[in-house]
């Protein structure tokens, strides 16, 4: 049998989404929703001004670090086959902290192409489901500030700057960091089924 949670839900909330393979890997392609408004969480990452991805990613960390530190319950899972608010949190930190690797590498390399990370193997390999919530709350929130700080240092031009990931997919600084907004929003509402609270935020 495999032990291995998937991250699916139901049919019912994906009436649309592409694909669900568990556990999500690298080269599931969620790059729709940098086109079209997400119908699960909610969010229009696309559309969101690249002056505000940094707030709002610090803003979505300290909901995932309210939530880390809500309860030890959160290291239950509320299903077998589905991830505990406690592995997805140890999933969105390790976002945080690739994609300022990434991000990192696209303002100083000609276009680096990014090495595949395979998400449900990350899941297994770093023991997610053994982490310490209040470490995995600390861990999280210091990634999304050094990943924030990165992107508040960066000139208007190296938004521009191009990196690739493994499937060939070309991202810009600006549409890779809408990525990781989106991905990290999208959890909060995997484990709370709560839209995202800022998209009622008037959007310019
Ligand atoms: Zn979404």
């Amino acid at each position: 049998m495999n032990s291995e949670p998937d991250t699916r839900e139901p049919d019912t909330r994906e009436p649309d989404t592409p694909e669900s393979d568990t556990p999500e890997s690298d080269i599931k392609d969620w790059t729709w929703t940098l086109t079209r408004r997400c119908e699960q969480c909610g969010l229009s990452a696309g559309e969101i001004p690249v002056d505000e991805v940094p707030e709002r990613a610090f803003v979505a960390a300290e909901e995932w670090v309210a939530i880390l530190r809500s309860s030890p319950a959160v290291g239950a899972r509320p299903t077998p086959g589905v991830w505990s608010p406690l592995e997805y949190g140890a999933h969105v930190r390790d976002v945080y902290r690739l994609f300022d690797q990434r991000i990192a590498a696209m303002v100083t390399e000609q276009v680096p192409t990014f090495a595949n990370w395979d998400q449900g193997e990350a899941a297994v390999v770093g023991r997610y489901a053994e982490l310490d919530s209040d470490v995995v709350a600390a861990e999280l929130e210091t990634a999304a500030v050094a990943f924030v700080d990165r992107l508040r240092s960066l000139e208007p031009r190296q938004r521009e700057r191009r990196g690739r990931r493994s499937d060939g997919r070309e991202f810009t600084v600006a549409s890779l960091s809408r990525y990781l907004l989106h991905d990290v929003i999208h959890h909060l509402w995997d484990v709370t089924g709560q839209p995202d609270a800022t998209t009622s935020l008037e959007l310019g």
